[in-house]
C-alpha cells in the first residue's frame, strides 16, 4: 500500500513545528498539517518566555518585544510583594512571529507545511495511517497530534481529555503611560479563584492582561474576573483599550499515556504546561525534541508500535516530569488557600531577606526551585506537608490516565 509520507505532525504550533524540523532534519518525509490558513493565528497565549526558552526554540532573538525584570504581586487584602530585580527573569515575545520562525525552521529542515488543512479523522492502514485532511486522504506511517488542548489524535486513541482545562480571558491592550518592565501579578478568590490575573507590560503603553480562573465550581467566567480586576485597580488598568482577544484554555495535568500504535502526542495535547503559570511553551519545545528522537529512531527501525514508542513516555517523563508533578502538587495547595491565608504568606514573605532569595532562586522554567526553598518557611512549610501528605492519600497529582 503506498505511504505518502513518513510522518505526519498535526498541528502547525510550536511543539509540532519543532518536532517537524527535527524529523525531516534527520532525513525523513515530514508533513506538518495545520488547520488555520496562518500559523500562530488566531493568538491565543500571552508571549512570556526564558530566555532559555528562546534558546531552546532557535528563534530569532528579533521577536523579543520586551525584556521583563521582575513582578509585582499584589494580595487581595492590597499588600504588594515587589519583586523587582536587576536580571531579565522573562521576555515579552511576539508569539505570532515566535510560530513563524519556528514553522520557517521545519520548512527550511525539508518538512511540507499545509496551513489550511484540518484533519478530520485518522484511521489505521496496513503499514501506516490513513488521515483525511480538509477531504483529502493522506498516509503515512506514524502521526504525531500537537494538536493543542482539544487533541483529536488524542480522542482517536482513546484517551481522555486533558485532568484540567482553564479557560483564560487574555487580550492585548493599549494601557497609557504603561512603559515599565515589571509584572503585575493579582491573586485572590474574588479576582481569581484557583488561578491569577497579570499585566505584562510591552512597551510603548501597550501591554498584555489576563485573568483565569477554575472551570464550574459556580466562580464568574474569566472575562467577568478580569472586568472585577479592573474595578479593584482602577489605577493600574486606568485608560485600558482592547485592542485584540488572545484568550484559550489552559490544559492542566499529568497525562498517563501520550503514545499509541503509530502515535505520539506532544505539547499542549499532552499536557506538557506548568500547572503553575500555564505556561506550555518551554515545556512543550523540551517535550518536542524527545518526541523527534523517539519518532526518528521508530522510523529508522522500522517499527511504530506502541510498544517501542512507549520509551518516548519514559523519556518525557524523566525530563519533565518532576517539574509538572512538582508543579501540580504546589497548585494543590494553593487550591487550598483562603485570601486570608494568601495576604498573610505574602505578608511574610514581605522582607528584604526573602525578597533577596526569591529573586536570587526565582526561575520561570523551574518553579520547583524557588519553591522548595520557600518549603522551609514557617507559614508554607505547615501547608506543603498537609497539601503533601493528601496528594498521597488520594493519589491526586499522580498520573490521571
Ligand atoms: C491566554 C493564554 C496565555 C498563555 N500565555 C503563555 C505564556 O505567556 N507563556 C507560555 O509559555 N505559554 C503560554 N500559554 C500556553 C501556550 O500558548 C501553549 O502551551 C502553546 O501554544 C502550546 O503549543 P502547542 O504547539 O502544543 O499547541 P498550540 O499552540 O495550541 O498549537 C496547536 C495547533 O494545532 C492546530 N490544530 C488543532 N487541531 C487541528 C486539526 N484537527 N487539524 C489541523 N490542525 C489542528 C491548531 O490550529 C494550532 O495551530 C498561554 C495560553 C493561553 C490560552
Amino acid at each position: 500500500m503506498h505511504i505518502d509520507y513518513d510522518i505526519v505532525v498535526v498541528g502547525g504550533g510550536p511543539a509540532g513545528c519543532a518536532v517537524a524540523r527535527d524529523v525531516a532534519a534527520a532525513g525523513f518525509r515530514v508533513l506538518v498539517a495545520e488547520e488555520h490558513t496562518e500559523v500562530g493565528e488566531p493568538l491565543q497565549c500571552s508571549g512570556l518566555i526564558s530566555a532559555r526558552t528562546l534558546d531552546l526554540s532557535r528563534v530569532s532573538p528579533g521577536v523579543v518585544r520586551r525584556p521583563l525584570r521582575g513582578a509585582r504581586v499584589h494580595a487581595p487584602g492590597g499588600q504588594t510583594l515587589d519583586l523587582t530585580g536587576k536580571r531579565v527573569y522573562a521576555l515579552a515575545v511576539d508569539r505570532v512571529a515566535f510560530d513563524r520562525d519556528l514553522a520557517a525552521q521545519a520548512s527550511a529542515a525539508g518538512a511540507e507545511l499545509r496551513t489550511g488543512s484540518r484533519v478530520d479523522s485518522l484511521e489505521y492502514v496496513p503499514g501506516g495511517v490513513s488521515l483525511r485532511l480538509s477531504g483529502r486522504e493522506v498516509r503515512s506511517r506514524l502521526v504525531v497530534g500537537a494538536d493543542g488542548h482539544n487533541s483529536l489524535v488524542a480522542r482517536w486513541l482513546g484517551l481522555p481529555a486533558a485532568p484540567e482545562r482553564v479557560p483564560l480571558f487574555a487580550a492585548e491592550v493599549e494601557l497609557p503611560g504603561r512603559d515599565d518592565h515589571v509584572v503585575d501579578l493579582f491573586v485572590g478568590r474574588s479576582v481569581a479563584p484557583g488561578w491569577f490575573g497579570w499585566v505584562i507590560p510591552t512597551g510603548d503603553g501597550t501591554a498584555r492582561v489576563g485573568a483565569g480562573s477554575l472551570p464550574g465550581g459556580g466562580a464568574p467566567r474569566p472575562r467577568r474576573l478580569f472586568e472585577l480586576l479592573r474595578e479593584m485597580y482602577p489605577g493600574i488598568f486606568q485608560g485600558l483599550r482592547i485592542v485584540k482577544m488572545t484568550g484559550g484554555v489552559v490544559p492542566v495535568g499529568l497525562r498517563g499515556r501520550t503514545y499509541g500504535d503509530r502515535a505520539l502526542l506532544v505539547g499542549d495535547a499532552a499536557c506538557h504546561v506548568k500547572p503553575i503559570s500555564g505556561g506550555g511553551l518551554y515545556l512543550g519545545l523540551k517535550a518536542a525534541a524527545i518526541c523527534a528522537g523517539a519518532a526518528t529512531a521508530a522510523l529508522a527501525a522500522d517499527d511504530c508500535s506502541g510498544a517501542f514508542l512507549s520509551r518516548y513516555q519514559r523519556a518525557w517523563e524523566s525530563a519533565i516530569g518532576p517539574e509538572i508533578r512538582c508543579g501540580l502538587h504546589h497548585r494543590e495547595v494553593f487550591l487550598g488557600m483562603g485570601d486570608r491565608e494568601m495576604d498573610g504568606i505574602i505578608s511574610f514573605f514581605n522582607n528584604s531577606y526573602w525578597r533577596k532569595l526569591i529573586l536570587k532562586y526565582g526561575d520561570l522554567d523551574h518553579h520547583s526551585v524557588i519553591a522548595d526553598r520557600l518549603a522551609l518557611a514557617p507559614p508554607w512549610a505547615q501547608r506543603f506537608m498537609y497539601g503533601g501528605l493528601k496528594t498521597l492519600l488520594t493519589g491526586r497529582g499522580s498520573a490521571s490516565l
